[in-house]
């Protein structure tokens, strides 16, 4: 794989290996055992796109644009309208990114408004691998490179929830309810989620609520793990956020403003924080 210099310092902290939580795991790769159960269970939300004039964009995205090389005049940004929401979501596209803001709009969309509500700004960002999908929890904003699944946006944006969703900047997934649940529990819901830390653990979780919240299903889990190993991590996020995000239904509530607008000619200064976010930057296995 291939990472641009900045995109490979992003990554690099994302994925040092942590010690494992448990030897056993339940659904060793996520998109394998729920990428098309999500879909088919997603509820699509039709949306309408107005692209803005060329000339202005929101800060954060001229930002973390510049931060992946796609300079503001490479910036296409978007009013995305969902029906179940009146203010539009703007979102921000490389215009060489390699997918496009309708089908990024459609999956964005197939996740319920209460996720939604948590996201400022969807960015479709270049990045060659097309594996480098990221959460920025300080203020809500999305990355997305390449054909991301919605079982990517889920992942992305539970780290928005477990960095927000509780007291804002304090990760539940750090807090007691979570630990103990994981420690109770006989394995990790991933391999992911079990070597890299409990905010991707809970993300990786987050996944799995989506699912369950809306089908009350589950996956029968890998031949190598037990029924129910990780019901103590899944009953903690349900009864904590199962309602109140992961659940289809209702109307978009407690969005953050938008980033200010700024012209595409100011020149763009790339700080740390838009490099790295508090709950640290991810990078997730589309396939
Ligand atoms: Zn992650």
């Amino acid at each position: 794989m291939k990472y641009s210099q900045v995109a490979a310092a992003l990554c690099l902290f994302a994925t040092s290996m942590a010690q494992p939580w448990h030897s056993m795991v339940a659904y060793p790769d996520l998109s394998t055992f729920f990428g098309q159960r999500i879909w088919d269970s997603s509820v699509w939300t039709p949306n309408t796109v107005t692209q803005w004039p060329a000339g202005t964009l929101p800060a954060s995205c001229a930002s973390q644009m510049q931060a992946r090389g796609c300079s503001a005049s490479h910036v296409q940004v978007y009013n995305v309208t969902y029906s179940d929401c009146a203010r539009p979501w703007v979102f921000c596209r490389c215009d060489y990114a390699p997918v496009s803001i309708g089908r990024t709009a459609d999956i964005f969309g197939r996740m319920p408004v209460h996720m939604r509500s948590m996201v400022r700004h969807p960015m479709i960002v270049p990045n060659p691998d097309g594996q480098c999908c990221c959460a920025a929890p300080d203020d809500g904003d999305l990355m997305v490179a390449g054909d991301c699944p919605i079982e990517t946006f889920a992942h992305e944006v539970s780290h928005l929830i477990d960095n927000r969703g509780d007291v804002f900047g304090e990760d539940f997934s750090s807090k007691s309810t979570f630990v103990n649940a994981l420690a109770a529990d006989t394995c990790s819901i991933s391999n992911y989620g079990n070597t890299n830390g409990r905010h991707e653990e809970f993300a990786e979780m987050g996944v799995v609520a989506l699912y369950n919240v809306n089908t009350n299903l589950l996956p029968a889990v890998d031949s190598s793990a037990t029924t129910g190993c990780f019901s103590n991590q899944l009953s903690a996020i349900k009864t904590k956020f199962g309602s109140q995000f992961y659940a289809y239904g209702g109307t978009c509530v407690n969005r953050q403003p938008d980033s200010l607008t700024q012209p595409a000619t100011k020149r763009v200064r790339v700080k740390r924080e838009n490099l790295v976010g508090r709950a640290g930057w991810c990078r997730y296995k589309q396939d």
